[in-house]
């Protein structure tokens, strides 16, 4: 007989004759080397059974069928592009039910960053688009950072419903799916499996939380008007940060201009000389130029120097957005699903550049 093995991922003694217990494994898996049981295969592979919805009215039905139980709402935000990763009309949506937000990715944010200041943003943004969540938490679902928190407020503030796990597509929803599962298994809950239900009505994933309950991991809309939907998927990595962001501070004079890869131009017009910093994936590159050379710089190097994109002509037309800075505070101009450049207290005038359907943003610095 051959001695007990274990799964390579939970570490559960392995066993082909019940699937209801942990360790199970088809008989014809035990056979193999280097196993992992039925439940951590399902796991790690959760990305694979993750829906995603490109329809945003087919998004919305599904958000209103929400709305008719009485349910906790999980919303999952990508605290990078917390503009870009937000669903329109949630609250609405929804029907009344308290939205819990989980802000993720905080560990992209440098190591000073400020966690209530953070916080109290996001309560304040949220709350700007219609919102008032039952709690917020700061969590880093890849790093595995503040899940038990996470699980521990969606515990107390379910009191007994349904959660319904929802957000917009690379929030990291199904990243948090699976720490919260690994979370759930390290205690040694073995009823916890995932099973995909494609063609029901909801097309959703249901995991069982006992008590005839469920968390329901529901599709996740793809929003168009972000950066990221841009860039052929080869370029994503260059412009998307994998890991703390290292802002990287200019002083500028009136008259210069920064290049973010050839995607964006920030012109400084006007104003006196100041600090501009810049929070971008460290992998971006940033180029500083005279204004009065950028237009030529611009048609010579894009797509050489100024990369991405490597091909302009995949990406629609530069639109010139102006801003005047108040100074009155510090303001922070962001560019969904790129980054954002926080300027100082001086009064200035910036010209943004983005291709056309990307909305610039102004907001009080947040960091
Ligand atoms: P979903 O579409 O909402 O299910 O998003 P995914 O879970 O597939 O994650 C989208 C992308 O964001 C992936 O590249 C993840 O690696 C990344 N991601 C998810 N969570 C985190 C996080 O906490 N920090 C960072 N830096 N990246 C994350």
């Amino acid at each position: 007989k051959r001695e007990e093995v274990h799964c390579e991922g939970c570490g559960a003694p392995l066993q082909a004759d019940d699937p209801e217990r942990s360790g199970y494994v088809p008989q014809a898996a035990l056979e193999r080397e280097h196993i992992i049981c039925k439940r951590c295969f399902r796991i790690r592979h959760y990305n694979d059974v993750a829906p995603v919805e490109h329809d945003a009215d087919a998004y919305m039905n599904r958000l209103q069928s929400i709305g008719k139980q009485d349910a906790l709402v999980v919303q999952v935000v990508d605290l990078f592009d917390f503009a870009g990763s937000w669903i329109n009309g949630i609250g609405r949506h929804t029907g009344g039910n308290p939205i819990l937000i989980l802000a993720n990715k905080v560990d992209l944010f440098p190591r000073s960053t400020k966690r209530q200041k953070l916080k109290e943003w996001v309560y304040r943004t949220a709350k700007e688009q219609g919102v008032k969540p039952v709690d917020v938490i700061l969590i880093s679902a890849e790093k595995g950072h503040h899940i038990q928190e996470a699980a521990q407020a969606i515990e107390e503030k379910r009191r007994g419903r349904d959660v319904y796990v929802v957000g917009t597509a690379n929030a990291g929803k199904s990243t948090f799916i699976n720490a919260l599962l690994r979370e759930f298994g390290a205690e040694g809950e073995a009823s916890v499996t995932t099973s995909p239900y494609p063609g029901t009505t909801l097309d959703a994933v249901y995991i069982p939380l006992g008590e005839n309950k469920h968390i329901v991991d529901m599709p996740g809309i793809v929003r168009r008007d972000r950066m990221s939907e841009y860039v052929a998927p080869k370029e994503l990595k260059a412009i998307t940060p994998q890991t703390e962001i290292k802002p990287k501070g200019y002083q500028l004079n009136a008259g210069q201009t920064l290049f973010f890869g050839g995607l964006v131009r920030f012109d400084f017009r006007e104003g006196e000389r100041q600090p501009f910093v810049c929070y971008f994936a460290n992998s971006l590159y940033i180029h500083r130029t005279k204004l009065e050379k950028a237009d030529e710089l611009w048609e010579k190097q894009r797509g050489q120097l100024l990369v991405p994109p490597a091909d302009p002509k995949e990406i629609p037309p530069m639109k010139r957005h102006r801003f005047p800075l108040t100074g009155k505070e510090k303001e922070d101009l962001v560019i969904p699903g790129l980054g954002w450049v926080s300027c100082g207290t001086d009064r200035a005038q910036v010209d943004v550049w983005v291709p056309e359907g990307i909305q610039v943003q102004v907001r009080p610095s947040i960091i």
